[in-house]
């Protein structure tokens, strides 16, 4: 059976940099679903600056039509920090054999080894790592030894193991940021081409990245 991938972020608000790249692991993949799944606390940065749920509703409105893309809420149904551990256990009960792929751009790879019980979300899933610019997949310290002892020889592998391995995707590079677009929107720059009209109209309609007074 296909691969699942599950995407986290806290979208805030999604762009095309986010979905070029599902899209891109989703065809090299081969997987099933992409699920979209915005993140209500992070631990590791500041909170976001929209609520989940209007972030949520960007997502839906930017892979509305969108075969095999999935915006999902469980990280907004649940209180407390958003730990991707539960997020991978919620998922891994709900397919318990389906091979599940966490995809990451390379930067939040990079700052892995802070997450909550990061050594075990091996465990419960494949982590697909997606290259963004300016970023250089490590070959030391602990990442780089996940690498050398995980690292999958092509995406082929990821389907026939249910999770354990690390696989570096290559994708078009796209710099952009959700923290350029919240800069530009403060500063009164049209974000167009940057993410989805859709996005761009509910933006435009709550003004939620508007200079609070
Ligand atoms: P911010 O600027 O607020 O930190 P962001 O643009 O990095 O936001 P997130 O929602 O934090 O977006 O990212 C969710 C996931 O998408 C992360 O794994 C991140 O690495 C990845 N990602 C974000 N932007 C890109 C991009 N332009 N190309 C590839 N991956 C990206």
């Amino acid at each position: 059976m296909r691969p699942i991938g599950i995407f986290g972020g806290t979208f805030d608000p999604i762009h095309y940099g986010h979905l070029r790249t599902a899209l891109e692991l989703k065809q090299r993949l081969d997987l099933a679903t992409v699920y979209f799944v915005p993140c209500a606390n992070p631990p590791h940065r500041t909170a976001p600056m929209t609520d989940g749920r209007l972030r949520l509703r960007m997502v839906e409105a930017a892979i509305r039509d969108e075969e095999g893309f999935v915006a999902d809420d469980r990280e907004l149904e649940r209180s407390g920090l958003s730990y991707t551990m539960d997020t991978l256990a919620s998922f891994r009960a709900e397919f318990a054999s389906r091979s599940l792929c966490l995809l990451l751009g390379m930067d939040a790879f990079l700052g892995l080894p802070a997450w909550h019980r990061w050594r075990e979300l091996p465990t419960l899933a494949h982590i697909v790592v997606a290259h963004r610019p300016g970023w250089e997949a490590p070959t030391d310290g602990p990442l780089g030894e996940l690498l050398r002892e995980r690292r999958a020889s092509g995406a082929e592998q990821l389907t026939a193991s249910l999770a354990g391995l690390v696989h570096v995707q290559p994708v078009t590079q796209l710099e952009i940021s959700s923290t350029d677009l919240r800069d530009s929107l403060r500063a009164g720059r049209d974000p167009k081409f940057l993410l989805p009209d859709r996005v761009r109209r509910i933006i435009v309609e709550t003004e939620c990245y508007a200079e609070p007074l």
